[in-house]
């Protein structure tokens, strides 16, 4: 039996009534029997699993204090470096790659004794909303496998839906963490930028990029959260100062006299009715907890979609150049007498997906002399702007939210030849990321109309990352004593069947 959440794993180990080998075989045999239809995974590493489950177990037979989360596993985004491991962020460029170094969220997580199943799918270079992207085919969302997992992130996402894996690490670079978590009824936290070390984080767009914490629920979040963020002086944007106190905010999630702002743009036309409906109702529960509901406009928000996708495309062009065919990953047409540009522009056609080089193209074109200030310039002044809606709407209110996602997940190749309906998924996540501020997504039940999960999305000021953690836990138990039961439970497909 896979306990639910990985606070109570953690119980039943501390009491003895389960080894960390146990409790990593267990998941290992769930990935087993249901990753043929889910396709979270892209590389399961038992054996190295299974040793360090067991290096876990016998730290604790020797007494030695371990972390909160030390013996649980923890399904790893491929974006991530992890030493020795094949790492392809989702591509066929770096098909065979295995990094020499860990990324530090990997060293971290491996301090706290976390044990590391395998790498999830992914969008190729975290582009994307449905995991549709990846190199290695889709992966498909437990609620509905006819479904998308939202993306980039889907593999870590649907890998927790699925009883795969009780913590998963995410990155978000315009809302990869959060829309996967709320199309599949799970929590996913993008921390402050420069909460969490970029060392080893595969680059999209490096201004916006921030890895973080995913669960099923919001206390094991944190308890994630605070085992990888910290200040690195290998990550020149990385924060240095305390890593502020999640666990104790998701273990309170008391909201008495805290102000919950709704951002009046992000609810409005073009969301779904069951969206809607769920949000308001959530809100009311916050009232009911003792949280005090006000509007609040940020007028900017409308153009951010647009400078994110002159932002993000820029940075990767500049980011991508890397993969040149010389230094690492894949080589094509190498044979003697082949110049190094011709060497260069066969690998680079063969080995990037139609996403990534759409992307590049855009980006080249928008960082080129002559076009610079029209477009990266003006997008730029919009993040100020952006930047400045937050810092003002932030006085009026202690966190603000709206819902993750205009809809809930979509069916596979809905959307796949329409990249600007696939764009308009992150219309009310981007601006988290465009401001550098904290978000979190949790779910607030199922939309009436398609019984899929809805997420409910909580935004906080940069480095008070605690506040979404209080509201967030607040919501969560005002939730489960309405259900009676979490939402996961209720999965038609692969939630419920343990
Ligand atoms: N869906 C957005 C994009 O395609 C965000 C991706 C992300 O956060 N990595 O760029």
């Amino acid at each position: 039996m896979i306990k639910k959440s990985a606070h109570e794993m953690s119980q039943a180990l501390a009491g003895g009534e389960i080894t960390s080998v146990q409790l990593t075989q267990q998941h290992l045999n769930r990935i087993a029997s249901v990753d043929t239809d889910v396709h979270a995974f892209l590389h399961v590493d038992a054996e190295g699993a299974l040793a360090q489950a067991a290096s876990i177990d016998a730290a604790r037979s020797r007494g030695e204090k371990l972390g909160p989360l030390a013996g649980i596993p923890l399904a790893l985004k491929d974006v991530m470096t992890q030493k020795g491991i094949p790492t392809t962020a989702g591509s066929k460029m770096l098909e065979g790659w295995r990094p020499p170094y860990d990324s530090t969220v990997v060293t971290n997580l491996k301090s706290a004794g976390i044990v590391i199943l395998g790498k999830t799918n992914m969008d190729e270079f975290a582009m994307g909303s449905s995991t549709e992207n990846s190199a290695y085919g889709p992966t498909h969302n437990p609620w509905d496998l006819s479904r998308i997992p939202g993306g980039s992130g889907g593999g870590s996402a649907a890998a927790l839906a699925a009883f795969e894996a009780p913590l998963a690490i995410g990155t978000d670079t315009g809302g990869s963490i959060r829309q996967p978590a709320a199309v599949t009824g799970t929590v996913g936290v993008k921390p402050t930028y420069g909460g969490v070390s970029r060392y080893g984080l595969i680059a999209f767009s490096s201004s916006l990029d921030q890895a973080g914490p995913c669960a099923r629920t919001v206390l094991d979040t944190a308890l994630l959260h605070e085992a990888i963020a910290g200040h690195d002086p290998r990550d020149s944007t990385s924060i240095n100062a305390p890593v502020p106190a999640v666990v104790q905010a998701a273990k309170s999630g008391d909201v008495k006299g805290m102000k919950i702002g709704v951002v009046k743009e992000l609810n409005g036309d073009g969301y779904q009715a069951g969206v809607r409906s769920r949000f308001e109702e959530s809100l009311e529960l916050l009232a009911k907890a003792g949280a005090e509901i006000v509007e609040v406009s940020c007028p900017n928000f409308e153009y951010a979609l647009a400078a994110y996708y002159l932002i993000a495309p820029s940075e990767c062009s500049s980011n991508l150049a890397r993969f040149d065919a010389m230094r690492y990953g894949l080589r094509v047409g190498d044979e003697s007498g082949a110049s190094a540009e011709s060497v260069m522009n066969l690998t680079r056609d063969i080995g990037f997906g139609r996403e990534v080089k759409r992307r590049i193209i855009l980006g080249t074109y928008a960082l080129s002399s002559g076009y610079y200030d029209a477009y990266y310039g003006s997008a730029q002044k919009v993040r100020t702007l952006i930047t400045q809606d937050f810092e003002k709407a932030f006085t009026h209110a202690d966190v603000l939210v709206s819902p993750t996602c205009p809809t809930t997940a979509f069916k596979i190749g809905e959307k796949s030849n329409d990249p600007l309906a696939m764009y308009l998924n992150d219309i009310a996540t981007i601006p988290v990321n465009m401001a550098g501020i904290g978000g979190m997504s949790l779910p607030c039940g199922l939309a009436p109309e398609d019984s899929l999960p809805v997420g409910f999305q909580i935004m906080s000021p940069a480095m008070q990352d605690q506040r979404m953690y209080l509201v967030g836990a607040a919501l969560e138990a005002a939730l489960l004593a309405q259900w009676g039961a979490p939402l996961l439970s209720q999965a038609p497909v692969m939630g419920g069947a343990q």
